[in-house]
């Protein structure tokens, strides 16, 4: 931040010192512009012939709309033009009023403004080189040659009168000749000078050209303008109009706010950037979370599917030894212990499928073989094989389906693994219930294969988690039984890809219904629902 107010500043220091320089630039043009109408006008008044002096000036004051008065005084100091013997103009006695501290010697034509310092007092200019207003003996042409020739010994006097300023240029070639002169129409020298303001400036800019008096000559840009402002800027036009300056005026009378701008944008960046890069911390935060519980999960994972191979292995083993050792005498024990063997077995080929279907669906790479299907003997021979596991948990299979074939288009081993795991959760997590009811409905457009159990049920806020993988509920039932969160999710990609669908739905009175809806069009009349 200290950085950027340190910007503003120096780019509202840069933006006045821009503004100074056009404005001086204007200033100098705008004497430029005055110095040579006085010099070409100094020039001409010099180049009159003494023997046509009246009668050229007079010509002039008719004719040169930049003369507004001109005059003749003679060696002894009395006004021969205008003439005071005729009844003189209501102009002319004007200037003779005007100026009357001039032609009556109170004030010398020597003492110039300039020399003063002063801005009560004319500055009239005499001699040679002695004062700016003599610019016209330093501009006489050519000023590289050594000519001879006389300088012009006269200048421009500027006047001040009632606040208002003019100009009187004046020539005498010799204390014993006459001086004459003429006195500017300032109406047609300021229109001389307006086209140097620059027509065109920032809509929120205006210059303006102010007189001594501190009146506003002319103005230029966009920005309205009101009296009480305060310029932003100002700068002495010079010694050719003396006490008139160039003004510059901006909206707030400083030029902070150019610096402002580029402050706030700059400032909008670094904010941008900041909730950029919290939104980044942000989301790299979660992406460290995220991966943190993947390698938790899949450390449990492997801790989890180790433990559930060694569970049905060891109960392989353990019965296999005894039926080996021969020690089981009875045939009817030896006959249960292998057929738990071949349940276990059953449960071990089970898992390692979840754990290689979990790897190929990760992969993308499972392949099914599609066929034609009868659902229902695939459902009897699946009650078939846990039936022996459903009697050692004491729970009472029910089961709903139909005698004639169902016959749908699909993977065989694929639903097979998909019922199994639901039976088995059933078996896991609501053996307390001791009811798991199995029904195959046909519809028209496939068939409805529903796993009840009368358990705990599952609470609303775990439904859709339950899907998710490595996902277990966090709860004293699931802590009891082994799992490792694959089942419900494997099965549901499962059947997703083979174009169905795998549901749950709470049932009533407590206890879970997981529907497996397995696309396939059916003859519905051929079937009794
Ligand atoms: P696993 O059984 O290996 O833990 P699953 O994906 O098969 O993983 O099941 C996810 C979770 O859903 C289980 O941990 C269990 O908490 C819950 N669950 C699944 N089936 C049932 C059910 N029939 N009754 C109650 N809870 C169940």
């Amino acid at each position: 931040m200290r950085f950027l107010s340190q910007e503003q500043s120096r780019i509202s220091r840069a933006a006045e010192s821009v503004a100074r320089d056009q404005l001086e630039a204007v200033a100098s043009q705008i004497s430029l512009t005055v110095e040579t109408v006085q010099d070409d006008l100094l020039r001409a008044l010099d180049a009159i012939p003494e023997e046509r002096l009246g009668q050229t000036l007079i010509a002039w004051e008719k004719r040169n709309p930049l003369i507004r008065n001109v005059f003749i005084q003679s060696p002894d100091g009395q006004v021969v033009l205008p003439d005071r013997e005729v009844p003189l103009t209501g102009e002319q006695s004007r200037f003779l009023r005007h100026y009357q501290t001039l032609f009556n010697g109170t004030v010398p034509w020597k003492k110039t403004l300039a020399d003063e310092g002063g801005d009560t007092q004319p500055a009239p200019s005499f001699g040679r080189l002695s004062s700016p207003f003599n610019r016209a003996v330093l501009s006489r042409k050519p000023p590289v040659s050594f000519s001879p020739e006389p300088p012009i010994v006269g200048g421009w006097i500027p006047w001040f009168w009632e606040t208002r300023m003019s100009f009187l240029g004046w020539v005498q070639h010799d204390p014993a000749s006459a001086r004459y002169g003429v006195e500017v129409e300032m109406v047609t020298l300021l229109a001389e000078l307006l086209p140097v303001l620059p027509s065109e400036l920032p809509v929120a800019r205006r210059m303006a050209l102010i007189d001594g008096s501190g009146r506003v000559v002319h103005q230029t840009g966009g920005l309205n303008g009101d009296d009480g402002a305060q310029p932003a800027l100002r700068v002495a036009v010079g010694s050719t109009l003396p006490h008139w300056e160039l003004a510059l005026y901006t909206p707030d009378g400083t030029f902070e706010s150019m610096g402002r701008g580029v402050a706030i944008l700059s400032g909008m960046l670094v904010m941008i950037l900041f909730v950029f890069l919290f939104g980044a911390g942000i989301l790299l935060l979660r992406e460290a979370h995220r991966n943190r519980k993947d390698a938790q999960q899949k450390t449990m994972f492997v801790s989890n599917v180790s433990h559930e191979l060694k569970t049905p292995l060891t109960t392989i083993r353990m019965y296999a030894e005894l039926l080996e050792d021969g020690r089981v005498k009875d045939p009817g024990k030896a006959r249960r212990y292998l057929k738990t063997i071949r349940a276990e077995s059953v449960r071990l080929t089970r898992l390692v499928n979840n754990v290689l279907d979990f790897s190929r669906l990760d992969q993308r790479c499972k392949n099914y073989l599609l066929q034609e299907v009868d659902v229902a003997d695939l459902m009897r021979e699946i009650i078939g094989l846990q039936q022996m596991r459903l009697q050692q948990t004491a729970m009472n299979c029910t089961s709903n389906l139909p005698e004639e074939p169902v016959p749908v288009r699909t993977d065989r081993d694929a639903v097979q693994q998909v019922v199994m795991n639901l039976i088995d959760n059933a078996v896991k997590y609501a053996a307390s219930g001791k009811v798991l009811d199995l029904s195959l409905v046909c519809r028209g457009t496939g068939v409805f294969i529903s796993v009840a159990d009368r358990g705990a049920g599952i609470a609303p806020r775990d439904r859709a988690r339950i899907f998710e993988r490595f996902y277990r509920i966090d709860d004293s039932l699931t802590a009891e039984s082994q799992g490792c969160g694959l089942g419900l999710s494997i099965a549901r990609r499962m059947v997703e890809d083979l174009g169905g669908t795998l549901t749950y739905q709470p049932v009533k009175g407590g206890g879970s219904c997981f529907t497996v809806f397995i696309p396939g069009e059916l003859n519905e009349e051929n079937f009794n629902s």
